[in-house]
């Protein structure tokens, strides 16, 4: 990795002390902060009302671009997949997902699901980011430019967060943290933080810790499975943190923050898709006032899983409804380019 600080890790204030340390005056930051989130550039260079000097002593200073763009692939539903080489040539992925027109009153929104791991040491048996097994964190850096360098390629201001790509967010807690909360600043994307949900496999410590931030996140679970034995079976974080504690964990949140909490729960064929976790569902859901969020399974090379036909979904989603959920059936997007993540990367990487 290099030895220059990654620019877009800092916090204003950060920065400025830095710049404090090149002999330049505070007012340079703001310039300076121009050029990296407003109407970004990759290149030092072309921060054209800087002094050659001062881009100079930028250049040696810090590195502008944490992450580059290896391939870019757009799927005819109009998400389009980024795959991203970092500094040590490791590989992640980062989704741009404008909204549908006539789906949702907003169609002037774009939003950007992250990766905040090399890998991903949770082994979700249905997921193609832990095949591979752990490699390591993201820095707040290499975070936050995933959105700047799309924002940049793509010149669409992007509104809306999601941190479900590749990795556990809550296992990478700090650097996670300072990204989003460079990304919400106003000197950066100003990204508002309600617009900006985080997923997670069910790590309750980092739960209980997000829980006491001010920062109101909304909070997504992958629950897929409604009691402990099928969560066991496919999700082996559930053995460390079983329902009852991931529950209890979800009710503090709740209790501190006034957002809803949302229930990631993916159809797979035979495994969770049954009535019986769907009546269970919608008793967790309800206690919790939680919305519910179906997703087909997105079949993954290699392993056996299948999605459910869309009769079953349809049912699954009814059943929910009995309960007074307000469930919605995810509409797929991006299945021909393999969105579901760490697709890309593993495709790729097989044929490297
Ligand atoms: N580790 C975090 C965030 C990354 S995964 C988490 O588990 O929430 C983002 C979401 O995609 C999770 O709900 C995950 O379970 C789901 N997912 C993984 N592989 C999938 C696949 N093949 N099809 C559909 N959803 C998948």
């Amino acid at each position: 990795m290099p030895t220059k600080t990654f620019i877009k890790s800092l916090f204003r204030e950060e920065l400025t002390d830095k710049l404090a340390g090149l002999d330049e005056p505070a007012y340079r930051t703001d310039q300076v902060l121009q050029w990296v989130y407003q109407k970004p550039t990759d290149s030092f260079d072309q921060m054209t009302n800087l002094p050659a000097a001062l881009r100079q002593k930028l250049a040696a200073s810090f590195e502008l671009n944490a992450v580059h763009s290896l391939r870019i692939r757009h799927a005819t539903d109009t998400t389009e997949k980024f795959l991203f080489q970092l500094h040590d040539h490791a590989l992640i992925e980062t989704v741009l997902i404008p909204a549908t027109p006539g789906l949702t009153s907003q169609s002037d929104r774009h939003t950007v699901c992250v990766s905040t791991q090399v890998g991903c040491a949770f082994g979700c048996k249905f997921c193609a980011s832990g095949l591979h097994g752990p490699k390591r964190n993201l820095n707040a850096g290499e975070i936050v430019d995933q959105v700047v360098t799309i924002h940049r390629l793509t010149k669409q201001r992007i509104t809306n967060l999601v941190v479900m790509g590749m990795g556990e967010p809550l296992a990478n807690y700090e650097n996670m943290l300072r990204a989003l909360k460079i990304l919400n600043a106003p000197w950066a994307l100003g990204i508002g933080a309600r617009k900006i949900t985080i997923s997670t496999a069910g790590l309750v410590p980092g739960i209980q810790q997000l829980a006491t931030e001010p920062m109101q996140f909304r909070l997504a679970i992958s629950l897929h499975g409604a009691t402990d034995e099928v969560r066991n079976r496919i999700m082996p974080i559930n053995r460390k943190y079983p329902l009852k504690d991931l529950l209890a964990a979800c009710e503090y949140y709740c209790s501190t923050k006034e957002r809803m909490l949302t229930f990631e729960y993916m159809l797979i064929d035979g495994v969770n898709d049954t009535l019986e976790q769907a009546h269970k569902l919608g008793a967790m859901a309800r206690r919790l006032r939680a919305k519910v969020n179906l997703i087909p399974y997105n079949p993954v090379e290699g392993l056996p899983w299948k999605r459910p036909d869309r009769d079953r979904c349809k049912m699954f989603q009814h059943t929910l409804k009995t309960h007074g959920i307000a469930a919605t059936l995810r509409i797929e997007k991006g299945t021909d380019i393999n969105a579901a993540c760490g697709q890309l990367r593993l495709q790729h990487e097989g044929a490297a």
